[in-house]
């Protein structure tokens, strides 16, 4: 919902700052989510995911999320589904050069990172889509690579 997606913009501080108090209470549940079986859980979440962000960010699923280095601004809704900023194609007014009609995603996600404590989050080099996770749930991936950065059992029990 493109209406949604530009308030997400607008908004990107304080929704940034919303996810770094939220983080810490969400990757509290690991244990729990490990006992039930994260692959039990993977079609719920999935669904849920792509139900909310759909709505706040017009999410596609892609299954690594990269909203908080992308001023809240989902990567993903650009044509050409670029990742590490714009083509070379943005119109002098910051329009898409595909899709003359809206801004540039990328000309958005820059104004939505000026807007957020990290900000300069934005200048690091994305991996490319993995389309063997595209549709899974980014949530539940984050989730679980926190863990094992920290060093806590993260394997699926499915
Ligand atoms: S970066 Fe991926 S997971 Fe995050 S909102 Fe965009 S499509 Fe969804």
């Amino acid at each position: 919902m493109y209406v949604m997606r530009r308030w997400g913009t607008r908004n990107a501080g304080a929704l940034a700052a919303l996810f770094r108090f939220l983080d810490p209470l969400i990757r509290a549940f690991h244990p729990l989510f490990r006992r039930l079986g994260y692959g039990r859980l993977e079609r719920p979440a999935a669904a849920l995911e792509a139900r909310l962000k759909g709505v706040l960010f017009d999410c596609r699923m892609c299954g690594r999320c990269i909203l908080r280095a992308t001023g809240m601004t989902c990567p993903m809704n650009c044509p050409k589904a670029l990742r590490n900023g714009p083509c070379g194609g943005v119109r002098a007014d910051g329009t898409c050069e595909v899709a003359p009609e809206t801004p540039c995603v990328w000309v958005e996600a820059w104004a939505g990172s000026r807007r957020m404590r990290d900000g300069k989050a934005i200048l690091t080099v994305q991996a490319p889509v993995d389309h063997d996770i595209q549709g899974s749930s980014a949530w539940l991936r984050h989730i679980r690579e926190a863990a094992a950065a920290r060093g806590v059992r993260a394997e699926q029990s499915e």
